[in-house]
C-alpha cells in the first residue's frame, strides 16, 4: 500500500448517542505542524455530515456528547471546526482516507504518539476499540468531558474539568484531570501544562505524554491545568460561561 497521509481507523455507532461516527487519523506521512502537540498523529472523531453543520444544528452531540463548550450550549470550544475538521471531513467524503482493517490500523500507529480527539470526545468510541488501536503506539494523549459514569475511560484519557470542584469529583472517581481555567493557577495536585505559554513552551505533547489517563490507584502523577487560550472571543465565551454556572 502506498504511504498514506491519513486513514479511517474505525466506523460505528457513537457511545454517546448511537449515531454513526468514524475515526480518522492524519499525519501519517507528513507530521502535524501544531506546535503544542508536536508530531503526534492526530485522531479525529467525526459525525455524519460536515462539522460546521453539525456544530450549528447540534448533531455534534454524536462526537461531543453533552460537553458544555459546544457552540449550541454557549460556545467556548477552542476547536475552529471550519478549519481542520471541515477540511478532513471533506477529504473523507472524497475517499482520501481509506478504511483500514484493525491489523493495518495498529501497524500505522506503531511506535507513534497519538492524540485522541483532535476534534471529538474519545468517549464516543468504545474503550475496547481504543485499547486495540493503541496496542502498538508509543504513547497517547486524550481528554473527555463525558467521564461521568464511564470508569472504562479512566486508564485512557484525562477527565476534562471546568472547576476545582469538578476536578475533585473526577479525582474521587479515579480520573486524573485536565482543567482549563481563566487564571491558569494550579491547585492541589496540579501542575501547569509544560507546553503552555505560561510555562514557557518547554516541551510538546509528543515528548511529554503526561495526559494519558490514570494507571490506577497508585498513579501519583499530577493532574494538569492550563490557562484559557485561543481567540479573544473564545476566551470571552469561556469567561461568560464560567460566571453563568
Ligand atoms: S501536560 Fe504534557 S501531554 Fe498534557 S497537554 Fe501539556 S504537554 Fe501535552
Amino acid at each position: 500500500m502506498p504511504k498514506l497521509q491519513g486513514a479511517t481507523l474505525w466506523k460505528g455507532r457513537s457511545r454517546l448517542n448511537g449515531a454513526p461516527i468514524k475515526v480518522v487519523v492524519t499525519g501519517l506521512s507528513r507530521p502535524s505542524e501544531n506546535p503544542k502537540t508536536g508530531p503526534q498523529l492526530q485522531v479525529w472523531i467525526l459525525p455524519r455530515g460536515l462539522p460546521v453543520t453539525a456544530v450549528r444544528t447540534g448533531t455534534d452531540a454524536s462526537v461531543c456528547g453533552e460537553c458544555p463548550h459546544r457552540p449550541t450550549k454557549g460556545g467556548s470550544c477552542y476547536v475552529s471546526t471550519h478549519r481542520a475538521p471541515q477540511t478532513i471531513a471533506r477529504a473523507y467524503g472524497r475517499g482520501r482516507y481509506p478504511v483500514v482493517r484493525p491489523r493495518e490500523a495498529r501497524r500505522l500507529l506503531a511506535g507513534r504518539s497519538v492524540r485522541l480527539g483532535a476534534w471529538g470526545d474519545p468517549a464516543a468510541v468504545p474503550a475496547r476499540v481504543w485499547r486495540s488501536l493503541l496496542g502498538t503506539a508509543k504513547s497517547h494523549t486524550g481528554y473527555s468531558h463525558s467521564w461521568k459514569g464511564r470508569p472504562d475511560l479512566r486508564g485512557l484519557v484525562m477527565a476534562s474539568v471546568d472547576s476545582p470542584e469538578e476536578r475533585d469529583r473526577a479525582r474521587a472517581a479515579g480520573f486524573r484531570t485536565f482543567r482549563v481555567s481563566l487564571d491558569g493557577a494550579p491547585g492541589p495536585g496540579e501542575i501547569v501544562c509544560p507546553a503552555s505559554a505560561e510555562a514557557g513552551f518547554r516541551t510538546d505533547c509528543n515528548r511529554c505524554g503526561l495526559c494519558d489517563g490514570s494507571r490506577g490507584p497508585n498513579d501519583r502523577r499530577a493532574s494538569i491545568v492550563i490557562k484559557a487560550h485561543g481567540s479573544a472571543s473564545k476566551v470571552g465565551a469561556l469567561a461568560r460561561w464560567a460566571i453563568s454556572v
